[in-house]
């Protein structure tokens, strides 16, 4: 590397790094930037790759403007909607969902037909929203594939290098596995966005059933090789709606016949293998 890029990386990292508190977590942690203008930037680097590694997007506007309105009205009441929140269904057939630092949130295919309604689909999202808003893929990325090449990543002057290192984050992030205390956070919180959203908390509840059933019948279930089991998560899920949500459920959205117009019927006119 040519020391004057060296010295515009150091420089530019002097300048745009900082502590601050994470929404979710409340805890100091090392930022790209406060205005989360890295984050964002981060994303939309590796959100080409990722798509791809996924089979790319499903050529289905009706379905795609669908699913990303359920996430939009979802990221209204996350704990920071400046994020550039963007939820995009993928071909791939694994039963999988994957959220990008900055507010990219990938669901595939194979996730999309086993669900029944939109309050299932609203518990996924919501799910992978908070994961974006506690930084979680970004502080595993800075543990995983290092510091490094996130800051080869954030340089605009180091192109080509930059252009490796996203290849690089976006297969480690297909597979990424966060922590228990990660994924209890995000089931929670993601049942708080969804139900204010006005979503029927149960749709989280049984989205875990559905997984689970999905992992008993055969065990290649991806969402649970990045995801602890759902036996407890669905315990303390039904937990939290006895304790918070039971006054508020009358009223709240299933979406059944939303989900099977916008997504099941379109799925089943969409030829198996992406268009190339
Ligand atoms: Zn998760």
């Amino acid at each position: 590397m040519h020391k004057f890029v060296l010295l515009l990386l150091v420089s530019g990292l002097c300048f745009s790094f900082g502590c601050a508190a994470n929404p979710i977590t409340g805890e100091d942690e090392l930022m790209l930037d406060r205005d989360y203008h890295h984050d964002i930037k981060l994303g939309k680097d590796i959100a080409p790759k990722v798509e791809k590694a996924l089979k790319g997007r499903i050529k289905d506007q009706v379905l795609q403007d669908y699913i990303n309105g359920v996430g939009h009205k979802i990221a209204r009441f996350s704990h920071n909607p400046d994020f550039d929140f963007n939820f995009v269904a993928v071909n791939d057939k694994s039963v999988n969902a994957i959220s990008l630092p900055g507010g990219c949130i990938f669901i595939t295919k194979g996730l999309l037909i086993k669900l029944e309604n939109e309050s299932q689909l609203a518990g996924v999202l919501a799910h992978e929203t908070v994961h974006v808003v506690a930084r979680d893929a970004e502080n595993m990325m800075s543990k995983q594939v290092g510091m490094s090449a996130l800051f080869i990543l954030a340089a605009s002057q180091a192109r080509t290098q930059g252009e490796v290192a996203a290849a690089n984050i976006a297969m480690q992030l297909v597979a990424v596995k966060y922590s228990r205390e990660d994924e209890r956070t995000a089931d929670l919180g993601g049942m708080d966005y969804m139900f204010r959203a006005g979503y029927n908390p149960n749709g989280m509840v049984e989205t875990m059933r559905i997984l689970q059933k999905e992992e008993e019948a055969n065990n290649s279930c991806d969402f649970f090789s990045t995801h602890p089991s759902p036996e407890n998560r669905i315990d303390y899920l039904r937990a939290r709606i006895q304790s918070h949500y039971l006054d508020g459920i009358a009223g709240t959205k299933t979406g059944e016949d939303e989900y099977r117009q916008n997504v099941l019927d379109r799925l089943k006119n969409l030829p198996d293998e992406p268009r190339r």
